[in-house]
């Protein structure tokens, strides 16, 4: 057998064209649909933490995204009232600098990813909305009536995946968490035109800067080289449960943040306009795939941003599928015919396996999002003191097996499992061990 297998991807998001890019890369053919008629990126900045970037730089896509990025240096807590800095956490970041924690605004990432995936032979097919899914021929029809067949259906079309409720059989939608987030972006110079010395002084630095406050928080950092700045605010959420976005209204944000740290609120006073955001979750799915159809990225595990996850674990996801599929397509040519090698291993136990690996990860992320919330969250009193005071004495040592830090967010060792993860190399280890458990089965 010399043919290609055939991915039809659902989504061109983050994750939809990581899949893409990688699963190429393995020689795979891969055809993605994209029911938008052109790709207008929502939100402003993201954060590519060294999980994902270790992906984009074995694939060869990191020095593109380091061209219209900034290398975060370190994170910071600041307490809402005053801007007292509470802790600095440079873990990820200093991990290894040839995965670097980058911050990039979201339109950037995208366009990077499609221009790559379409150098590669990725088709990319806007206007392509996938009505529905069928099992047993492994097709799908879009809304004109065409039927798209492939060897492999990949569902990343995001928070509101239709293809998560056709594999669960029933409607799934995602849930409230009680949050909602402002989001936004300034010019350097409309920062600098504000006049102020701090407010420069913050610019001046490449690092994310967050304020924790009574039920919400605000997070700040550059992108676009410096050119440009993201700004999010989270709030408790109020609006209506069927409106997931509206254009925010500025005085009711300013006046949200009015006794916050004048610093923030200097920033604060350079918004034309803003983006209000529901936030919405959704606990871990009982699968995530059927037949050769499968989901990765949004679609099976949306999570509060409170880790800056969301996205590079649905890089994480399609790295680990597009190398599983790669190394199965590697082990049919190399059994000279599909039907010889597919008494070895089918399409569903590679997708079985995929879940496999990463369901339970992505589990332990979208809680420790929640456990963030709660972090940032705390009211003014007792608790909130008692935070504060362990944070400012974080030493940054790996505790004994066995202890754990109080907060997840300065616990080494949880974080160096999330940001110190190689996803490509877990899921060759993987494919081994299917292969061992296949011979000693013989
Ligand atoms: C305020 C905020 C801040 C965040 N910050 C970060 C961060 O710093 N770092 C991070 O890693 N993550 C962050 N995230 C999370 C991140 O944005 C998401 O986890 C990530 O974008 C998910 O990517 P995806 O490809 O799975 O889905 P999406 O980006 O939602 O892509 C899904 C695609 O599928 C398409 N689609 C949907 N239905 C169909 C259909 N029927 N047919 C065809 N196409 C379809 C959609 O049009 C869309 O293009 C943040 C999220 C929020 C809300």
């Amino acid at each position: 057998m010399s043919q290609s297998l055939h991915a039809v991807v659902v989504g061109a998001g983050i994750g939809g064209l990581a899949f893409a890019i990688l699963a190429r890369k393995q020689g795979l053919r891969v055809s993605v649909l994209e029911k938008t008629e052109q790709l207008t990126p929502v939100g402003a900045g993201i954060q590519i933490p060294p999980n994902a970037s270790r992906i984009w730089s074995q694939c060869g896509v990191l020095e593109k995204l380091k061209k219209l990025s900034v290398v975060s240096e370190a994170t910071q807590l600041r307490r809402w009232k005053n801007g007292e800095l509470l802790c600095t956490r440079t873990v990820g970041e200093a991990l290894d600098e040839r995965w670097p924690w980058l911050v990039i605004h979201r339109a950037d990432y995208q366009r990077i990813l499609v221009q790559e995936a379409q150098e590669l032979g990725v088709t990319i097919r806007l206007g392509s909305n996938v009505h529905a899914v069928d099992f047993d021929l492994g097709s799908l029809t879009l809304g004109s009536g065409e039927v798209i067949a492939g060897d492999i259906i990949v569902g990343a079309d995001g928070l509101w995946s239709s293809l998560r409720n056709a594999i669960l059989g029933h409607e799934s939608p995602p849930q409230e968490t009680g949050d909602l987030a402002y989001r936004g972006t300034f010019s350097l110079s409309a920062l600098q035109a504000l006049n102020d010395t701090q407010v420069d002084e913050l610019c001046s630095k490449n690092i994310v800067t967050m304020w924790l406050g009574p039920g919400s928080h605000a997070v700040f950092y550059p992108v676009r080289c410096g050119k440009e700045f993201n700004l999010v605010l989270t709030r408790p959420d109020n609006l209506p449960p069927n409106i997931r976005t509206e254009k925010g209204n500025l005085s009711e944000m300013v006046a949200l943040f009015q006794h916050w740290d004048p610093v923030l609120k200097r920033i604060l006073s350079a918004f034309s306009s803003v983006l209000k955001w529901k936030m919405l979750h959704h606990e871990e799915l009982t699968n995530w795939a059927r037949g050769n159809v499968a989901l990765l990225g949004d679609a099976c595990h949306p999570s509060l941003p409170y880790q800056a996850q969301g996205a590079a674990m649905a890089v994480e996801d399609g790295a680990a599928l597009a190398t599983l599929l790669g190394l199965y397509q590697q082990a049919l040519h190399r059994n000279g015919g599909a039907e010889e090698a597919s008494k070895i291993l089918t399409i569903p136990k590679i997708l079985e396996n995929y879940e496999a690996l990463q369901k339970a990860r992505t589990t332990r992320l979208h809680l420790g999002s929640i456990s963030n919330q709660h972090l940032y969250h705390l009211h003014d009193g007792k608790e909130q003191e008692e935070r504060d005071r362990i944070l400012r004495a974080t030493e940054w040592k790996e505790r004994p097996i066995g202890e754990a830090e109080a907060f997840i967010w300065i616990d080494v060792r949880y974080q160096m499992a999330v940001v110190g993860r190689d996803t490509i190399s877990d899921a060759r280890v993987k494919w081994d061990r299917m292969i061992s458990q296949l011979d000693t089965n013989e």
